[in-house]
């Protein structure tokens, strides 16, 4: 695996096989949800026996579950390059993290965004009580260069007034990372604002606001070797702080009167409801561990993989892998791919039964963009993601099913409904 410190929970847990045989799971869903980090699970241990209520209470462990609570919005804020004067909110996801923010968005700001984008990068904006004004969406760009230029061109013609640009990290689909530096410095030219989706590029890469200079990230725990139900937006504090929070509640609040409400500064004004302290001590472990042991290091041996997997994907028959951008622009462990002439629920389902590889198909939450990349004669695509206890021996049993797959088709008849083995 990985190496020391960064070893993920149930790494050898054998799961049965409809051949009757058991095999250790080869999880290959790490885009979806990465397993939870043993560092992780150990700070978790630690801190259950004082988990209370945080900000809340007088008592012992509520002092200790609050000190826990602001010592991860710390990490956090390491983790992602945080500027001194830098909001970090917990929130329960990206999806949660890109909602507070188009509900925080100075009225009528104007927001780009490319087609390519994840649903929960892509929707908030025009979705119930966004406070964004024209959505420009743009097309697919066929370059990294093309969505420099036509983010630039389109920030350029927007409407006067507040104007955002959201863009994804690295593309759940394809795994290919966008030019983040550059949109950053289009943005800011035009005097835009950036927010960076990266729900997919944090797993994999460094990444800094201070030092990229866009304006927001958001994140989430649960694809970052941390169990569910926290996330993050961290970012500029204006529009937050100016933003009536769209939870109300407990937290959220500095004082209640008849007639009034007066809400809470940053972060807690976004925190509405008792905070998820455990999910924000378990995101900020992950933070440390990724981070002690070497995001540069653990990205060089995924890349390692990553290459033999599609490697190995290219050299067999039927197999067609998608991508947007030329097949040598750098991406994060994730590939995308298809089989001729097999349904990709199929060959999902086959993987699991017959070989205990855990993959997903589907259109990734991502419909335009993984359409447009289908080839003819497919609906779905089957999705491999790669993260640390992938070993050379889950890629190669991978490599070895597809091409078995591809060559014979399943060994088993599959139930049309769901996908399971007929008995
Ligand atoms: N953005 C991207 C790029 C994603 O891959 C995902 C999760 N598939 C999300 C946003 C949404 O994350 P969450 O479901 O944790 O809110």
């Amino acid at each position: 695996t990985a190496g020391p410190g960064v070893g993920v929970v149930g790494a050898d847990v054998r799961i049965p096989l409809v051949t009757g045989e058991r095999a250790t799971y080869a999880n290959f869903d790490y885009a979806a949800s990465a397993p939870c980090l043993t560092a992780v699970r150990e700070v978790l241990d630690a801190a259950l026996p004082y988990y209370a209520s945080v900000h809340r209470g007088a008592g012992y462990h509520s002092q200790v579950s609050t000190d826990a609570y602001e010592q991860a919005r710390r990490s956090v804020a390491r983790f992602v390059g945080a500027r001194h004067n830098d909001a970090v909110v917990f929130v329960r996801g990206t999806t949660d993290a890109l909602n507070l923010l188009a509900r925080s968005v100075p009225r009528d700001c104007t927001v780009v965004v490319f087609s390519a984008e994840h649903h929960a990068s892509l929707l908030p904006w025009q979705h119930r009580g966004s406070r964004a004004g024209q959505v420009i969406r743009l097309p697919l760009p066929h370059s990294p260069s093309a969505a420099v230029a036509a983010a630039r061109e389109a920030l350029r013609t927007a409407p006067e007034g507040p104007r955002l640009l959201c863009v994804t990290g690295a593309s759940n689909v394809t795994g290919e990372i966008w030019p983040i530096e550059e949109l950053t410095a289009v943005a800011h030219t035009a005097g835009a604002r950036i927010v960076v989706d990266a729900a997919q590029l944090v797993p994999h890469r460094a990444f800094s606001l201070a030092a990229t200079g866009a304006d927001y990230v958001a994140f989430s725990g649960h694809k970052l070797y941390a169990p569910f139900g926290a996330g993050v937006l961290a970012g500029r504090t204006d529009w937050l702080q100016a933003a009536t929070p769209y939870l109300a509640g407990g937290g959220a609040t500095g004082s209640v009167t008849e007639h009034d409400v007066r809400w809470n500064d940053l972060p807690a004004r976004h925190e509405a409801g008792s905070p998820n302290v455990l999910g924000a001590v378990a995101l900020a472990a992950a933070c440390d561990v990724l981070t002690e042991a070497g995001q540069e290091r653990l990205h060089a041996r995924e890349q390692a993989l990553l290459g033999r997997l599609r490697a190995g994907l290219a050299e067999t028959e039927g197999v067609r892998d998608l991508a947007l951008w030329d097949a040598d622009h750098p991406r994060v462990g994730i590939v995308s791919f298809v089989v001729d002439g097999l349904p990709a629920d199929l060959v999902a389902a086959a993987l699991s039964a017959e070989y205990g590889i855990g993959v997903r198909d589907g259109l990734f939450c991502a419909h335009l963009l993984t359409r447009h990349l289908l080839p003819e004669g497919h609906d779905q695509a089957v999705r491999a993601s790669l993260g640390l206890g992938t070993t050379e021996e889950h890629v190669d049993r991978l490599v070895e099913a597809v091409a078995r797959l591809a060559a014979q088709g399943p060994g088993w008849e599959y139930r049309e409904d769901d996908g399971r083995v007929v008995p």
